[in-house]
């Protein structure tokens, strides 16, 4: 019959109706079954900016900007990924979408530019 800490998971002492490791009132948990309120609100407050800016920035540099913003995509959405580990999770998916979406776009647009310059290449020869 021990209960834990909504708030920090610390193991609570029997009939303990705050946490002695981080203060939080814990009132009537019933074996952490109960959905804890303050992980929700917290969970709510603490968005993931860096992997919302690295999935957006994907998308402008795809649809804007002939990928030309690869790699800041690529670095904030990386860089998302790593603080979503600190959030529980938050932002993860979108951190990863941002990532893929960079990658995906970087590869075609190599290739676009490869078989441009083969191109541009054939013609010249043709034309001699
Ligand atoms: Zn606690």
């Amino acid at each position: 019959m021990s209960k834990f800490c909504p708030n920090c998971g610390n193991e609570l002492a029997n009939d303990g109706k705050f946490c002695t490791s981080c203060g939080a009132t814990v009132g009537n948990v019933n074996n952490g079954n109960a959905a804890p309120v303050n992980v929700t609100v917290n969970t709510q407050s603490e968005s993931n900016g860096m992997a919302v800016a690295g999935f957006v920035i994907s998308l402008v540099s795809f649809f804007l900007c002939c990928g030309s913003l690869n790699w800041l995509s690529l670095i904030f959405s990386i860089v998302g990924l790593v603080q979503a580990k600190s959030k529980n999770g938050n932002g993860k998916g979108l951190a990863i979408a941002g990532i893929v979406i960079s990658c995906i776009v970087m590869v075609l647009f190599i290739l676009l530019m490869v078989t441009g310059m083969f191109a541009s290449f054939a013609e010249e020869v043709s034309n001699i």
